[in-house]
């Protein structure tokens, strides 16, 4: 038995109780909890917006220690320590042949299994980690080596909102040195975004929240210029940017008002990078005659276009390098009890990463 926060129902607050936890099967590996970072998506999961089978353990972004491994398990021994990858691709699959693992079709086969028991029911784990427990079993290809020099509590953090984050910059949108950049919406994500872009060596990066206190924390991780949500953004973004625009912009915030105002903002022949999850009820417009006469590209990025085999292990190395601050990004450190606190924070747009300690 380890505890867990159980998501009982869509919609439900979290309940932390004590689940069954099998021993990890053939190819599957039992991890120890060391931190769980709680990301977006697990709101959206939460309250349904992201379709998730219930009732369930959420929780995507963690590290902690290998406990024990299943038969066949050759990559991962007890003891190490190990960072959580909720899409490791199958290596196999079109997408994965092609070149474009963030795109696996089966990546996400763990999460429509249930991994668990509670209540007499079985228990489905949320993007396939279910890290807000103690302890989770997960795929061997989910789990990656974490350096010395990386404290798990910040490499939790690498297993979604870094990767994605860092990635979007330097592998979906491809920023070059000098290039000057717009971030909208500076949660863990965006905070990324701003660390991607000082690694890439873009000129200006000028941010975009509502919070002053992240604006002013994105400025000590290489923000040039910080604007107050609320304005015109593209003619206070113009007014920066010699009346041209930026050359990437990147939305963090997934709103119809937030991609039109990032796309507005670019520069003609500019890039748009759509990094936050949006909803369906979320009409984004264009004319036909700006999407010719701005030559802009606008394109979407799943888990930073990344390859978690080559990419986790690159940007860890960052981070033990001190070119990445991964501590400035958590906000506070809660326990299983404090998720539903950190998802109401998350919905007034306060702090940065909430990261759960569940021992
Ligand atoms: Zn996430
Ligand atoms: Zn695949």
């Amino acid at each position: 038995m380890v505890r867990a926060a159980v998501l009982p129902a869509s919609g439900a607050p979290l309940r932390v109780a004590e689940i069954e936890l099998p021993e990890p099967g053939p190819g599957q590996v039992r991890v120890r909890v060391a931190a769980t970072g709680v990301c977006h998506s697990d709101l959206s999961l939460a309250r349904g917006t992201l379709r998730q089978p219930v009732p369930a353990v959420l929780g995507h972004e963690a590290a902690g220690t290998v406990v024990s491994v299943g038969e066949g398990v050759t990559s991962a021994s007890p003891g190490d320590r190990v960072v959580l990858c909720w899409a490791p691709p199958c290596g196999s699959c079109w997408f994965c042949t092609e070149g474009e693992p963030w795109l696996c079709e089966h990546s996400s086969d763990a999460a429509a299994a249930p991994y668990a028991r509670w209540d007499g029911q079985d228990l489905f784990p949320g993007l396939s980690t279910a890290g807000f427990a103690e302890e989770t079993v997960v795929s061997e290809r989910a789990v990656l080596p974490v350096p010395d020099a990386v404290p798990l509590e910040q490499a939790a953090l690498v297993g979604c909102a870094v990767m994605t984050g860092v990635g979007a910059v330097l592998n979906t949108a491809k920023v070059r040195a000098g290039q000057s950049v717009l971030v909208v919406g500076l949660g863990g994500v965006g905070l990324s975004v701003v660390q991607g872009a000082r690694l890439a060596g873009a000129g200006q990066v000028i941010v975009v929240d509502r919070s002053p206190e992240k604006l002013a924390l994105a400025q000590t991780m290489g923000a040039t210029d910080a604007l107050e949500a609320g304005g015109e953004l593209s003619k206070q973004v113009r007014a920066l940017t010699q009346r041209r625009g930026v050359d990437h912009g990147f939305d963090c915030v997934g709103l119809a008002e937030t991609i039109r105002s990032t796309w507005g903002s670019t520069r003609r022949g500019g890039m748009t990078t759509i990094v936050g999850i949006g909803g369906k009820e979320q009409q984004v417009t264009f004319t036909a005659l700006e999407l010719f006469h701005f030559a802009r590209t606008i394109t979407g990025c799943v888990y930073g276009s990344t390859d978690p085999r080559t990419d986790i292990p690159k940007i860890l190395g960052y981070a033990a390098e001190g070119r990445l601050d991964l501590g400035g990004l958590i906000s506070s450190t809660i326990g299983l009890e404090g998720i539903d606190g950190a998802f109401a924070d998350m919905e007034k747009g306060v702090g940065a990463r909430a990261v759960v300690v569940p021992a």
